[in-house]
């Protein structure tokens, strides 16, 4: 077995220092979730583990002045059961509440899922839907990364060794907006999305002012596919241009075969997703309920 070293910072200025210290063998760890099982099967291989769960400023929500900054260690229980991220972001709580089951929602983050960066994780949709960014403090200082850009490979983001995600900063989405996760698995929970999209809309009187879709599982990095608010902005709201969204989703996806499902069958999903994301982030904007998953 192979000996890790594990310490526990205090504060985001030590977990720094150590980061830099130790270079490409430490790595950070907010609830473990991945890290522990990628170490006990040898994905990733660190000689020091930061532990940052312990970081005060880590587990912070701010939710003053409409949005909402998400300490980076803050796990998913937190975020789906503060009222004021349910009120304002219920697209966040359709990721958060279906990450894992209820013992992986009591430590697993969304900054963790973030910097894990699968290419199906069911927050980061979400996050680039909602158009936020990503703080970072590193030895040199601290800088903003917007979501979209954080993922650049399976398992790979935009961090420096020397780098921490300290927390994540949604902005206030204004008024006639709405916001919509969904996966497609083929059991009812605790599994991997075999397509995922996250998707917010704002609209203005009848017709769609911008709107923002991603997608998770149809490619190597979560997918922000802008060429759908280049269709739709200005665009009235019907079931003609919610389809073209899904078409246009369909071509945008890169995905491959695996034993989840054919890339055929993911284009495909890519369609029927988006549409059913579309219409709830639709219905959302306009002050109506959706089913919670
Ligand atoms: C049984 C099970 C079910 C799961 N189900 C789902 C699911 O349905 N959907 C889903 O998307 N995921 C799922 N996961 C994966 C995992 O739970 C999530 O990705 C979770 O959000 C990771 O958060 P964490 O805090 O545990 O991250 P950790 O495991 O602590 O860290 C994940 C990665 O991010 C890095 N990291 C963490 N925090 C920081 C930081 N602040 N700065 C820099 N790097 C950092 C770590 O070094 C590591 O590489 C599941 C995992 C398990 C074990």
């Amino acid at each position: 077995m192979k000996w890790i070293d594990y310490a526990r910072p205090q504060t985001v200025a030590e977990a720094v220092q150590l980061l830099t210290e130790r270079g490409d063998g430490a790595r950070a760890m907010a609830g473990g979730t991945d890290l522990i099982v990628q170490l006990r099967v040898g994905r990733r291989q660190p000689d020091h583990v930061v532990d940052v769960k312990h970081i005060p400023d880590l587990n912070e929500v701010n939710t003053s002045g409409g949005g909402v900054t998400l300490g980076a260690a803050v796990p998913c229980h937190i975020i789906y059961n503060n009222d004021a991220i349910k009120d304002a972001f219920p697209a966040l709580v359709d990721s958060a509440s279906i990450i894992g089951g209820t013992q992986i929602q009591g430590r697993a983050s969304i900054g963790g899922n973030l910097c894990n960066a699968a290419p199906s994780a069911d927050a980061i949709p979400t996050l680039i839907a909602l158009g936020a960014t990503a703080n970072v403090s590193g030895s040199t200082g601290e800088r903003s990364v917007a979501i979209e850009d954080f993922c650049t490979g399976p398992g790979q983001n935009v961090l420096g060794a020397d780098e921490l995600l300290t927390s994540i900063s949604i902005p206030a989405q204004g008024a006639n907006s709405g916001a919509r996760y969904q996966r497609f698995i083929p059991r009812n929970e605790m599994d991997i999305a075999v397509v995922g999209v996250g998707a917010s809309v704002t609209l203005n009187n009848g017709s769609f002012e911008s709107v923002r879709v991603s997608l998770a599982s149809v490619a190597p990095t979560p997918l922000f596919v802008t060429e759908i608010n280049d269709e739709l902005a200005g665009k009235d709201v019907t079931d003609e241009n919610i389809a073209k969204a899904g078409e246009i989703a369909k071509d945008a996806a890169k995905p491959i075969s695996d034993m989840r499902g054919t890339a055929d069958y993911r284009r495909h999903l890519c369609d029927v997703m988006t549409r059913r994301v579309l219409s709830d982030a639709i219905t959302r904007a306009r002050g109506g309920n959706v089913d919670a998953h």
